[in-house]
């Protein structure tokens, strides 16, 4: 697991350690599947008419496309997708994980960490800002 600059590790050094496991296991995937480590491009970074998740904390995003290329086929993708969602799913009906391209960014997967879950509950303590 690598990450676009020495700030993003820091943050993500910083958030849940639930967020440091859906990287781990997103990680594993991503050599399973498409035999290539992530890297981690956003953490707590706020972008302009996002939802907020990413300043409160319970988001990250990994890089697909880089340089106008895409590291993963859609086949790999799918199963990214597919696999994180299937291991944290949500009770609200939304994807844990989507892959997307935000504001005709590069593509990147955006993996979030649910308001609406126990998990959530337990590791939210002590944080004014819960976002949405
Ligand atoms: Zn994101």
């Amino acid at each position: 697991m690598t990450f676009k600059t020495p700030e993003v590790e820091a943050e993500f050094d910083s958030v849940s350690t639930f967020l440091h496991l859906m990287a781990k296991d997103f990680e594993t995937a991503s050599k399973l599947f498409a035999g290539q480590d992530i890297v981690i491009t956003r953490v707590k970074e706020h972008i302009c008419g996002d939802s907020g998740v990413h300043e409160a904390h319970r988001a990250f995003d990994v890089r697909d496309e880089f340089d106008g290329k895409r590291l993963f086929t859609d086949d790999q993708v799918k199963s990214l997708v597919d696999h994180i969602n299937t291991l944290y799913p949500r009770n609200d009906g939304k994807p844990t994980c989507i892959h997307h391209s935000f504001n005709c960014g590069p593509f990147h997967f955006h993996i979030q960490l649910a308001l609406l879950t126990t998990a959530y509950e337990a590791v939210k303590s002590g944080e004014q800002n819960s976002g949405n």
